[in-house]
């Protein structure tokens, strides 16, 4: 049996301005606790800590952030690497 991979999460280069949506985020941070997604530097920290990554090397949350930052809504919708977030029940408890 093989072991199932999700599919890397690439920004397609160049970006194309008529491919993103520069409102994406506006919806995002209607979320509860979703307006912090406006503070994301971009430091790793996120992706340094979690514990997918160390198993998973095409799950990467500080690119996914930065590709809604950007308004890549279809990427970021599309892609399953999103729900591997929700998965893990640290994050959803707040433990990490
Ligand atoms: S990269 Fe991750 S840890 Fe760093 S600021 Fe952004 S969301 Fe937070």
């Amino acid at each position: 049996m093989t072991e199932e991979k999700v599919k890397p999460f690439k920004v397609e280069e160049p970006l194309r301005i008529a491919r993103l949506d520069p409102t994406f985020k506006d919806e995002i941070m209607k979320e509860p606790n979703a307006e912090l997604i406006k503070y994301c530097f971009q430091c790793g920290t996120c992706t340094g800590s979690c514990i997918v990554t160390r198993f998973e090397n095409n799950f990467n949350p500080r690119r996914i952030i930065k590709a809604a930052l950007l308004g890549l809504k279809e990427l970021v919708l599309s892609s399953d690497v999103l729900w591997i977030c929700t998965s893990v029940v640290a994050v959803k408890e707040g433990e990490t």
